[in-house]
């Protein structure tokens, strides 16, 4: 049976821009547009040109693109002629393949917001599809606020829709503006629209005000819509807008979809899926979210001990997908609840498979539930648990020693009469026969103290460069003697891999050491630095 092609739009270069605190640079945006290129997007909506100087600069050339680069922007002003009007003037002038204009499909916005006739918002949709459509651009219309607008006046909000699709419009996008309707809703009301319009002209923009962006999206496609529009990760203003990351594995992977429809996300790119998330969340700086669905690092982690022997033997027990199919991979949790089976489990994904009688075993998980009790937490600290596994197995290498640092914090009046706070460390360190001393100052101890580890470490270093701290959390843990601090760091390197390291201490800067200390020798044994 041939399958139905079901087209996907992205909107983070252009809705997604709106997120509280998102700021992308020309080079963001032409990065995010390459990224989203590759996993075979169909439409990447980068901007609204004219509308400010970064999206004017990001449509002044072409950008050559597997899907379609699309524009974004209104349709004419109500009272102006399309050639009139400066705003649309500058839309048709960017180099776009496709246009995607928003217009008024709720007769109480036309009258209070835009302040004009019913009859001249239909002229003002018509006439700028057709201008679009004269310059040779494929046209979609989103229409806003259509599910409160249907609600309200149907015939008004339904003849928008109609009067872009009449006039050649290929996409005509119900946006569910507010983000509060509801699926049920959504799937009845995409029906009756696609009673009218044929389907596979209906594109669905769902915000995630009641946390079910992704939901009214497929209410949408199982009503016959044929294009959905969302975001990487969700990103969007206020809640977000539909995430495309959770969407399409849902498209590819379950059957009631999958048999159905094909989307342009190949398996291959499929697979890659957790780490262009990730990559999103790293331009933007932040850590990514462990729990999303599919991609983060808990969705395919397990804790207690039966549930982890059942899922060695038979992994689908626990399962909804396999986590390679998506870039992500499977984790048994080793932590003071564990069980035996846990950690042989976990010993045999990281390669240092052992009998299941070894002593040694009985040895690991002693000393991980000793050291818990006093604060680490392994089951997050996937690295630091390797390592100590390694250590007791005898594979780990000896890669230097950190003889002393010392690590000080000042304050002082600089020369603009400005009270600054500078931060210095000075680490002195073993390599081999050579001793090295490295001093850096950073943004605060922690920093310059892993500037300073990181600075020099000799015959190392070339298997290190790729290393990055990208997350730093730090928790008050209160014990019966007093409180000791944990603090917890994950790092990723150049292969897009990341790790958790964590160190325990009743003095952050030490606590820290140790977290950075097992990052690095971490990353040696990742990269196969010798002894
Ligand atoms: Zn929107």
């Amino acid at each position: 049976m041939s399958r139905e092609r079901l087209y996907l739009f992205d909107t983070t270069l252009r809705d997604g821009a709106q997120t509280n605190g998102v700021d992308f640079t020309l080079a963001d945006k032409l990065a995010i547009a390459r990224m989203l290129d590759e996993l075979g997007i169909d439409y990447v909506e980068g901007g609204y040109p004219g509308a400010n100087p970064i999206d004017t600069e990001f449509f002044s050339e072409r950008r050559p693109m597997r899907g379609k680069l699309t524009a974004f922007g209104m349709t004419r002003r109500p009272g102006r002629s399309a050639s009139n009007d400066p705003g649309l003037v500058a839309l048709l002038d960017a180099k776009a393949d496709a246009i995607c204009f928003v217009a008024k499909s709720w007769d109480y916005h036309v009258r209070v917001a835009l302040e004009t006739t019913e009859a001249e918002n239909l002229a003002s949709i018509r006439d700028s599809v057709r201008a679009a459509k004269a310059e040779g651009r494929e046209v979609l219309l989103d229409c806003e606020h259509f599910f409160d607008g249907y609600k309200a006046k149907p015939a008004f909000a339904l003849a928008c829709a109609k009067a872009a699709y009449d006039e050649g419009a290929r996409w005509v996008v119900l946006c569910d503006t507010n983000g509060g309707t509801l699926p049920h809703e959504v799937e009845r009301i995409v029906g009756e629209v696609c009673a009218k319009i044929p389907g596979d002209h209906v594109g669905i923009h769902a915000h995630n005000d009641t946390e079910q962006a992704v939901a009214n999206s497929f209410a949408a496609v199982r009503a016959g819509a044929r294009q959905i529009q969302g975001t990487l990760n969700g990103l969007g203003e206020r809640c977000g807008n539909a995430n495309l990351v959770s969407i399409i594995p849902t498209l590819k992977l379950k059957s009631e979809y999958a048999d159905k429809f094909e989307i342009g996300v190949s398996d291959e790119a499929l697979g890659r899926l957790a780490r262009v998330s990730h990559a999103l969340d790293e331009l933007l700086n932040r850590a990514a979210d462990r729990h999303a669905p599919y991609v983060g690092e808990s969705a395919f982690a397990t804790k207690a001990g039966i549930h982890a022997s059942a899922i060695v033997k038979a992994p689908a027990t626990y399962e909804h997908i396999a986590p390679e199919r998506v870039g992500n991979k499977r984790k048994l949790l080793v932590s003071d609840q564990a069980g035996r089976s846990n950690v042989l489990a976990e010993l045999e994904r990281i390669g240092l498979a052992v009998d299941k009688d070894d002593p040694r075993v009985a040895r690991l998980l002693d000393e991980v539930k000793e050291r818990e009790a006093i604060g680490y937490a392994y089951e997050t600290a996937d690295a630091s648990f390797e390592l100590l596994a390694r250590r007791l197995l005898g594979k780990l290498p000896h890669y230097f020693a950190v003889e002393k640092f010392d690590v000080n914090v000042e304050q002082r009046i600089n020369a603009k009469g400005v009270s600054v706070t500078v931060s210095q460390a000075v680490v002195k360190l073993k390599v081999g026969d050579d001793e090295l001393i490295s001093v850096a100052e950073g943004i605060g101890p922690v920093n310059a103290l892993d500037l300073a580890l990181r600075k020099d470490l000799g015959k190392y270093q070339s298997f290190i460069t790729g290393l990055e701290l990208t997350d730093y959390r730090v928790r008050i843990l209160n014990g019966g003697t007093g409180a000791v601090t944990r603090v917890l760091i994950e790092s990723s390197d150049e292969t897009g891999d990341r790790w958790t390291t964590v160190g325990v201490s009743a003095n952050i800067i030490d606590a820290s050491f140790q977290a950075l200390m097992d990052s690095i020798i971490y990353k040696l044994v990742k990269s196969g630095a010798p002894a």
